[in-house]
């Protein structure tokens, strides 16, 4: 299958190997890909130990997965990024995302910032217009 992150690419070659633990995201980019997937296919495990513990959304687990589950991710566009590259210890990526909730198409427009600590990059906070 194409990976639901919209690279084009096929899912084993692009999210997958992060998804499943075999690779770590050398980029912000990367890592904001993967957590667009990881909602797509319900990874919550994923989305959690990729959140930053400072913001980590521990107890809303359950009704993100709920949500998760109720919604259809249709595609993502980035749009905008800043640092975030292998020698980066911090980046923002700015993207619309694309869903249908209820029978209605969605837009998630967002500045995501990230960063990286022990080598591993981490969603920190959204800032959405
Ligand atoms: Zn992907």
């Amino acid at each position: 299958m194409k990976c639901p992150c919209s690279s084009g690419k096929n899912y084993g070659e692009c999210c997958q190997v992060y998804i499943d633990n075999t690779a770590q995201p050398a980029t912000a980019e990367q890592l904001m890909r993967s957590r667009y997937t990881a909602f797509s296919l319900t990874k919550v495990d994923y989305l959690m130990k990729t959140h930053h513990t400072s913001t980590r959304p521990l107890k809303d687990k359950k009704n993100i997965k709920e949500w998760m589950e109720s919604v259809q991710w249709m595609g993502l566009t980035i749009l905008n990024k800043e640092q975030g590259l292998e020698a980066d210890s911090k980046g923002m990526v700015e993207f619309k995302a694309l869903y249908m909730e209820a029978g209605q198409l969605e837009t998630i427009h967002e500045k995501s910032l990230f960063r990286k600590e022990r080598g591993m990059w981490y969603y920190v906070s959204g800032q959405h217009f």
